[in-house]
């Protein structure tokens, strides 16, 4: 049944990676290190950017403790290592190919929770500075955000229902006429 604990480090880890990456972003990324982090910010295209140097700074953690324990054979180790490379990878994906469509892999999702770390995302890309930045994290984000693509779903529902109508009324109008 040790896997099971194994499985558990694991997500553990990954979740924990969520709150690393909110607090390097927001107070190293936009602090100290912000001549890493500006190229993303400045709305510019590069097809590197320094930026990516913290997917190198990130994979440090990961292959140490992946490396130490497998030599100690300290697999709770291994678990951590492997809760670090596939929060990276998760990263790389959605920041990078879903959100910022860097590699043309996927389409435009429609999925709403996509679609609410797409404008949380893009509301901290708003802003060109190092200083009064919002919306850290990557895939647990602050509830107006999620309210307000609610708001435009039911917009964008309420605009359809309208049109809808108005053909209705139109035909029903034609048809009285002949
Ligand atoms: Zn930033
Ligand atoms: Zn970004």
């Amino acid at each position: 049944m040790m896997w099971v604990v194994y499985i558990l480090i694991a997500a553990a880890t990954f979740l924990f990676m969520e709150f690393v990456a909110w607090f390097t972003h927001k107070y190293v990324m936009h602090g100290v290190l912000w001549f890493l982090h500006e190229d993303h910010h400045d709305g510019g295209y590069h097809p590197f950017q320094k930026n990516d140097a913290f997917f190198l700074i990130f994979a440090i953690p990961c292959w140490l403790s992946t490396m130490f324990g497998l030599m100690y054979e300290m697999y709770w180790l291994v678990s951590i290592g492997a809760g670090i490379f596939l929060y990276g990878w998760c990263y790389f994906l959605v920041h990078d190919v879903v959100i910022h469509q860097r590699f043309k892999w996927f389409t435009r999702s429609n999925n709403h929770y996509i679609k609410v770390i797409r404008w949380a995302h893009k509301m901290h890309h708003k802003h060109r500075n190092k200083f009064g930045g919002e919306s850290f994290g990557l895939l647990i984000v602050p509830i107006k955000y999620w309210d307000k693509v609610k708001q435009d779903e039911r917009d964008s529902y309420k605009a359809k229902i309208t049109i809808f109508e108005d053909e209705r009324r139109t035909i029903q109008h034609r048809n009285t006429i002949n």
